[in-house]
């Protein structure tokens, strides 16, 4: 059975920090800021500009590489500076208030993010995946979501807002203090974070929302993450999935530098209209031109194709070869993702003797092992199940989700 550990109850919650409860909406938060604008924020509360590029690299050492979450452990910065910054900014982490953990070992966490600006307090989704050698955090980037592709559970709830980059970040962060996965205390100044043996290696934005309608902050918790000095994910293990908003596809390969996938699920304009109504205003045309001039495209750096497998749907062998055919000149990797089942959802997960056929099909034109497993479906933690805890299922429709999956519908 999975587990649900209720963390509301401060006797039930782990201690992530110590200051987890002083996180003070009413302070500025550092978290999230560019190593340009933590100097500027400094200046700010009156640090000469001659120092401020120094002290910014000390915060960021602490707050990234240390992870602290509490100025008074920065004891290379004076008691006096430590005072300002505590008076003015917050570095204190959200706060997990659900953890479920599935069968598989997938983690779900809800976290609890406060008002920031005119924004409302939310809850947000994060899920952890732990496998063989390595570990995918699948990170959010909205609650909710504008758009309404016809097959996801996070399209039916409208957008609350947009994450800040502090709350982008911050869920790799208390993610890290979760799983014990910041390095050692003891940490010197100027180290580098070995890219090997962490619990999270991986990070993809496919958790709720779309994030290039949430570019600007994406961007910059995106960069923060990758940040050699800091948290030091490798970009080749960034991935970020977009429906296809194609203003902002070649941006992304120049500012980021990640990877890049495409929720495609369809190969002609009439289906996708349906499916991924983006599809509309940037139709497949446009969108694979987008993708054919990604920068650093190479056949060492692919695109995924993300593709749902539905029952009748989109998944006979035509489809497939339509699907071979429309990818021809474009270096790519297929994603096969059997359709994770929602309460209300109006499509079946295709057979598994259908998805085998067609990953056979695929795989004799050139792409390896295609098929995505479905990872933490027992606490809806795989993708396109996330929703926020305003919305969680009832009990009776987590009922029925179970029933469903014990008559093996959508396995
Ligand atoms: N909004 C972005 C990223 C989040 S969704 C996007 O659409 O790309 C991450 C992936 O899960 C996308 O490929 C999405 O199409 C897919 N997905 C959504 N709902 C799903 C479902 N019910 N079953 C399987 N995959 C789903
Ligand atoms: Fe939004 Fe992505 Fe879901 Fe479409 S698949 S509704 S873009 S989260």
């Amino acid at each position: 059975m999975p587990v649900s550990i209720d963390l509301k109850n401060p006797e039930d919650r782990p201690v992530v920090t110590a200051s987890q409860e002083l996180i003070d909406e009413q302070k500025k938060p550092l978290i999230g800021l560019t190593r340009a604008a933590l100097a500027e924020a400094l200046t700010e509360i009156g640090v000469p500009a001659k120092q401020s590029r120094m002290r910014a690299s000390q915060l960021w050492h602490w707050l990234y590489i240390r992870g602290v979450s509490d100025f008074v452990r920065m004891h290379n910065i004076s008691k006096d500076l430590r005072g300002k910054l505590e008076d003015q900014f917050t570095i204190a982490r959200p706060i997990i208030t659900e953890e479920q953990i599935s069968e598989d070992g997938t983690r779900k966490w809800l976290m609890q993010f406060p008002a920031r600006g005119a924004g409302r307090p939310v809850e947000v989704e994060t899920v952890y995946i732990p496998e063989e050698g390595r570990g995918t955090l699948c990170v959010s980037s909205q609650v909710g979501c504008t758009l309404t592709c016809s097959f996801c559970h996070t399209g039916t709830q409208k957008l609350v807002r947009n994450l800040t980059s502090e709350e982008i970040l911050a869920q790799v962060m208390v993610a890290r203090d979760r799983l014990g996965d910041f390095p050692d205390a003891d940490t010197p100044m100027g180290a580098i974070v070995p890219e090997t043996g962490r619990k999270i290696s991986n990070i993809v934005m496919m958790g709720m929302g779309e994030p290039l309608y949430n570019y600007e902050n994406v961007r910059d918790a995106l960069l923060i993450a990758s940040d050699g000095d800091g948290l030091a994910l490798s970009k080749r293990r960034i991935t970020l999935s977009t429906s296809g908003v194609v203003p902002y596809i070649r941006q992304t390969g120049e500012d980021i530098g990640c990877g890049l996938a495409i929720s495609l699920h369809a190969t002609n304009d009439e289906l996708r209209n349906e499916l991924v109504p983006i599809n509309k205003k940037y139709p497949l045309k446009d969108l694979m031109e987008a993708c054919r001039t990604y920068p650093g495209l190479s056949n060492a750096k692919r695109i995924t194709f993300e593709y749902v497998m539905l029952k009748g749907v989109n998944d006979s062998l035509s489809d497939g070869r339509e699907l071979v055919r429309l990818l021809k000149d474009i270096p790519a990797k297929i994603n096969l993702i059997p359709f994770n089942p929602w309460p209300g959802s109006p499509y079946e997960c295709s057979d598994w003797e259908t998805i085998e056929r067609f990953a056979e099909f695929i795989n004799d034109n050139g792409y390896a092992s295609p098929i995505r497993t479905p990872r933490g479906r027992d606490i809806l933690a795989a993708c396109g199940q996330l929703k926020s805890a305003s919305e969680r299922l009832r009990k009776k429709n987590r009922l029925a989700l179970e029933a469903m999956m014990i008559a093996g519908h959508g396995e």
